[in-house]
């Protein structure tokens, strides 16, 4: 079976097909014109991974939420779960950008910073 993708990692978007085996191994990589193409394609059919980017409810500020971002990339399977515990979090002002306001969210290993001062 083979999978198209757009490649997201520059903004020449690469079209890459990936050839894949019945249990799901990538067997081969085209279409991409240098390695962080093929590594990208692997890592979206074997283990795709986002930057999750919501908002924060929080205490005492000149506004009532906080736009915030995982640190880094993480599973797409474990997206619902961390948007549920952003949700469930309130920070209380002042919050600067970069503080840390869920350590290692949802066992990840990324962290929830703010992406704004508030
Ligand atoms: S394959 Fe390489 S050149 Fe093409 S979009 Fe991906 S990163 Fe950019």
């Amino acid at each position: 079976m083979t999978r198209d993708l757009i490649c997201v990692s520059c903004p020449l978007g690469c079209p890459i097909t990936v050839e894949l085996s019945e249990n799901g191994e990538v067997i081969k990589v085209t279409g991409n014109t240098c390695k962080r193409g093929e590594k990208y394609a692997i890592s979206e059919c074997t283990n795709p991974v986002r930057v999750l980017t919501s908002t924060m409810k929080v205490n005492g500020g000149s506004l009532p939420v906080i736009p915030v971002k995982t640190s880094a990339p993480i599973p797409k399977d474990k997206m619902f779960d961390c948007m549920k515990a952003i949700n469930n979090e309130v920070v209380d002002a002042p919050v600067k950008i970069g503080d840390v306001l869920i350590c290692n969210v949802c066992d990840t290993g990324a962290d929830i910073i703010a992406t704004n001062e508030l």
